[in-house]
């Protein structure tokens, strides 16, 4: 019997690390050579020598840490460095966005860093790719977790957006400046009216359009009209949310866009009218779908809902695991355990249920 060849990739305090490589990827703290799986800040971080990163991802990295020593790979093509095979597959989580696959001494593992298995307009789809060990997140690792089809709450935002435009007060959609703002951007019927951006905003929607992304025609707010500024739709980070920038519109309705907004409490803590269902995350089911896809048998989560995804595999029969990192969450307003993501689906299932009891009443006093 043989022994189990060393694991291709390793936590250390600096970030994951492939020890034939001698490489990181999306380390946290800076060192020589760091492969990056996206622009989000918690994985690509200022500070270290080399960058390596997906072709499709370089305005944005640009754009997020400036000038810096970095060379890009088109995704599917292969470099090999220390004799460790190194290729970029599409993530499908914002523009750029990569799986890293390693090959070395015959075993093939893949960091997916953050991913999405549903459509995205703006960016290339998650492609699944065969490994012997899978290491995953876990954002949205809980069962409770399911995405609503993304054309179903473009739609809402664009009934909302006209309701409001009617009614002359702007609505304001509270989105993360990179990725999410962009994918709500792509999504929204541009013909309902005018659509004002915050700098933050503005200038990732530039690093898209020159890798070639299809947006809208957006504007700042100093360019606009008193009379757009009562019908536009306005697409900001969190941050400027009660600010003196976001009070310039005057009346305003106001939403957020995020996977949490599934939660009705995410939705109290965030003090919006609106909650947009969307995430740049896989949900449980596509969670599992990409991790059945890559045919691992050995899966290993990174972040989010570590526990009960890498509990629910062990059930599953895979080796399941956990690596300590320090990547966090693009989409904040979560509860801050399993425990209570799992008892709030579960007030808003009981309250659901309500809702439907008290249909169901009405409608006998009806037939009475
Ligand atoms: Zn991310
Ligand atoms: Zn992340």
């Amino acid at each position: 019997m043989t022994a189990s060849p060393p694991d291709l990739v390793i936590a250390r305090p600096q970030g994951l690390y492939c020890p034939p490589g001698d490489f990181y990827i999306d380390p946290w703290q800076p060192v020589d050579h760091a492969l990056i799986t996206h622009a989000h800040g918690d994985h690509l971080r200022a500070g270290n020598a080399h960058y390596l990163t997906a072709e499709a991802g370089r305005r944005v990295v640009e754009s997020r840490v400036g000038p810096i020593d970095l060379q890009t790979l088109p995704y599917g093509e292969t470099v090999t460095h220390r004799g460790v095979k190194v290729s970029f597959h599409p993530a499908g989580h914002v523009l750029g966005s990569a799986q890293i696959r390693l090959e070395h001494g015959g075993r093939t593992w893949v960091v997916s860093g953050d991913y999405k298995t549903g459509p995205d307009a703006t960016c290339a789809p998650f492609e699944p790719v065969r490994c012997d060990v899978f290491i995953t997140e876990s954002t949205f690792g809980l069962p409770v977790f399911r995405w609503t089809p993304q054309q179903e709450v473009f739609d809402a935002i664009d009934a909302w957006w006209r309701a409001n435009a009617d009614a002359g007060r702007a609505s304001i959609v509270f989105a993360y400046s990179f990725g999410k703002a962009q994918r709500v951007l792509a999504g929204i019927d541009a013909r309902i009216g005018p659509i004002v951006v915050h700098g933050a905003v503005a200038t990732l929607n530039e690093a898209y359009r020159q890798s070639g992304a299809a947006l809208p025609a957006t504007k700042k707010i100093d360019d606009a009209t008193p009379d757009e500024l009562r019908r536009c739709l306005v697409v900001a980070p969190p941050s400027t949310q009660g600010s003196a920038w976001i009070r310039r519109f005057g009346e305003s309705s106001d939403g957020f866009a995020s996977g949490w907004m599934q939660l009705r409490g995410a939705r109290r803590r965030r003090n919006v009218d609106r909650g947009f269902v969307l995430s740049d995350h896989a949900d449980w089911p596509g969670l599992l779908q990409a991790i059945a896809a890559s045919e691992a048998p050995r899966v290993i989560v990174t972040h989010g809902y570590v526990e009960p995804l890498v509990r629910y595999l062990a059930e599953q029969g895979l080796e399941s695991g956990a690596f300590k990192t320090e990547y966090g969450d693009d989409e904040d307003a979560k509860p801050e355990t399993a425990d209570a993501a799992v008892a709030e689906a579960a007030a808003d299932a009981r309250a659901d249920a309500g809702d439907a009891i008290d249909d169901g009443a009405e409608d006998r006093d009806d037939v009475a």
